[in-house]
């Protein structure tokens, strides 16, 4: 991977309010990630910064330097109602910049001193250095700590999301976060058809998550917004040729078709049923202090053969 330039910029706000995602609020210390997965649908907004979506989005990082002052003056307002906040939706807050910004840890003391309940989502062993912090928050407040597990096959793995951790690396930090009374949960997200989509490969995720103490796992099929599809379907070109004409197909607009959906999640269900795994995919969300309930957030074979027609 280039070496990453970081770019220190000063937010007016922290919290951001969100449409059409299963949580009303999310905070986004940084913007761009050097883990550079393919199918990020993070990468067109770094258009709006006017940087591209490819090499841009992995090797300019913008730090938002003074995100836990504004973070700490937005939650103390009296018109805040302490809802549930989805940290590092828009980037990885553990990506390599947060070991020496420390900008999320400063943004969970902020959260901790708030009571505020938190879900986030990593792909990053980095998560367990905060482990402190994290562990103070869930006696105060709910937290819930989800780790991305789009596969478990190494090789495959690296194709996808070449700048980020071992996903077993992942697992075994999961476990300690676990072990230390933090909820925690797997994210199959996205389910990539074609490539991920197989029953053994949804399968040995699912066992791998219920053998690490997952409490929830959650999955969602790729979505292709304009700019992450060009992005996207650049590199099914490049590293899956075949599969160019069928996603093509498929992706007329940015969601996979209606049918295939429904038996995804058909198959989905029926996977984590046998692992005995509760579904969440941060839908849900609950203040333990003050009693007030809340609701914001709610080795594989690739198996290609086995995966769902499109
Ligand atoms: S870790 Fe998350 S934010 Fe970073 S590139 Fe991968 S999908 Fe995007």
């Amino acid at each position: 991977m280039p070496r990453a330039q970081y770019i220190e910029i000063e937010c007016k706000s922290a919290l951001n309010r969100v449409e059409g995602m299963p949580f009303k609020w999310s905070l986004n210390p940084y913007r761009g990630c050097t883990h550079g997965c393919h199918y990020c649908y993070a990468r067109a907004s770094h258009t709006y910064y006017d940087l591209n979506a490819d090499e841009d989005f992995e090797t300019k990082i913008l730090v938002k330097v003074n995100f836990p002052e504004v973070l700490r003056r937005e939650l103390g307002r009296p018109s805040w109602r302490g809802e549930q906040v989805a940290l590092g939706t828009a980037t990885d807050c553990y990506q390599p910049a947060e070991g020496r910004f420390r900008i999320t840890r400063r943004a969970l003391e902020v959260l901790r001193d708030h009571a505020n309940p938190v879900g986030m989502v990593t792909k990053s062993p980095m998560v367990l250095r905060d482990l402190d912090v994290l562990a103070d928050l869930a006696g105060v407040a709910s937290v819930r700590v989800f780790f991305t597990i789009t596969t478990v096959d190494l090789g495959l793995w690296r194709t996808l999301e070449p700048g980020t951790a071992n996903p077993l690396k992942r697992l075994a930090v999961m476990r300690r976060l676990a072990e230390a009374g933090v909820p925690t949960g797997v994210l199959l997200a996205p389910i990539l058809p074609g490539i991920t989509d197989s029953v053994a490969s949804i399968e040995s995720v699912a066992a791998a998550a219920a053998e690490h103490g997952a409490g929830f796992f959650g999955a969602s099929p790729l979505r292709l917004a304009p700019i992450v599809k060009e992005h996207y379907l650049g590199f099914v070109e490049a590293s899956f040729p075949d599969l160019l004409p069928r996603y093509e197909r498929a992706y007329p607009r940015a969601h996979a078709p209606r049918d295939y959906q429904t038996k995804l999640d058909a198959r989905v269900a029926r996977i984590r049923a046998r692992h005995g795994l509760d579904e969440d995919s941060m839908r849900q969300g609950r203040r333990v202090r003050g009693g007030e309930s809340e609701h914001a957030l709610a080795p594989v074979r690739r198996g290609r053969q086995l995966g769902l027609p499109l």
